[in-house]
């Protein structure tokens, strides 16, 4: 069965909320996992700071396609109170250019026990740009944004190249990027798995001399992070589409999806209730999470 998810136009005129098209009602009737997606995530994109509209649009996009193709539910909210409601159902969260103080502290509890009891984490660019207050967000998210020089081209060497997120790349490649610096260098956090670096003499405005990092992953708990700070230039499906930037959001996202609880349970959490009434309803199987409380 597949849950058909599209996401909401984005546009200055109008706040994005939550869009769940449902295709199949009857697969609520199914217990089995069999043909069903084998994760769900939702994608969270309130900004309380800047907005990258375009951004925003072209990755709800092409997170929709990706999860098509690659056999994943998604769905989309600027809500925190969605959020925090599907926590119980989905698999891990993408933080899709978030900005700004946007999670109230009881919403920033429920995150907490979502990632500390094995959900996954996605930050994309600006997810860093995001809740400077919120001690726990600074350590999932690896960093706090600092400033960027002009966007300009630069080089980028993979210094992980056993990651989902990395594994295709060359060992070096040519990108154009809005480069951010950060409060502090991530290089010297040892809590984070680097996994790329921009080379700080092909471009002007690097503030953090010979490593850079530019993407990252850790662990939180038994939870998982992944973050990238690429993707300002990513404009349109059709940027990421043509890119590298498709399978290395697809691999982020895949690496922090927890992993099948032994004993042959389900691998991933039903969606399908969510769908219909988020925070009204639960899926049926089991949840991994001590917090559900509902079967
Ligand atoms: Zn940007």
């Amino acid at each position: 069965m597949r849950w058909v998810i599209s996401p909401t136009p984005e546009g200055p005129a109008g706040r994005a909320r939550t869009t769940w098209l449902v295709a199949v009602a009857a697969a609520l009737l199914c217990a089995a996992h069999s043909a069903s997606a084998d994760f769900s995530v939702l994608v969270f994109d309130k900004t309380a700071g800047f907005r990258h509209f375009a951004q925003i649009s072209a990755g709800k996009t092409a997170l929709a396609r990706l999860a098509a193709t690659h056999g994943f539910d998604v769905a989309f909210t600027d809500d925190e109170n969605d959020l925090a409601a599907a926590l119980a159902e989905v698999d891990a969260v993408v933080f899709l250019f978030t900005s700004g103080d946007i999670l109230s502290p009881a919403r920033e509890a429920d995150f907490e026990q979502f990632i500390l009891g094995g959900g996954g984490f996605v930050g994309i660019h600006s997810a860093t740009d995001t809740e400077y207050d919120w001690p726990f967000y600074g350590e999932l998210v690896g960093a706090y944004f600092s400033n960027h020089p002009a966007i300009q081209d630069a080089t980028v060497h993979v210094v992980d190249a056993a990651h989902p997120s990395t594994s295709h790349l060359a060992p070096s490649f040519v990108h154009n990027e809005e480069w951010y610096n950060f409060a502090t260098n991530p290089a010297r956090n040892p809590g984070l798995d680097i996994l790329l670096e921009v080379d700080e003499s092909t471009y002007t405005g690097g503030e953090h001399g010979a490593s850079h990092p530019v993407a990252w992953a850790r662990t939180m708990g038994a939870g998982r992070a992944w973050y990238t700070a690429l993707g300002h230039t990513f404009t349109s499906d059709a940027d990421w589409q043509g890119s590298f930037f498709d399978q290395h959001v697809l691999g982020g996202i895949q690496s922090v999806i927890p992993a099948p609880e032994p004993g042959g349970a389900s691998l991933g959490r039903s969606f399908a209730l969510a769908i219909l009434g988020i925070g009204r309803a639960r899926a049926r199987g089991a949840n991994r999470r001590p917090r559900s409380s509902n079967g």
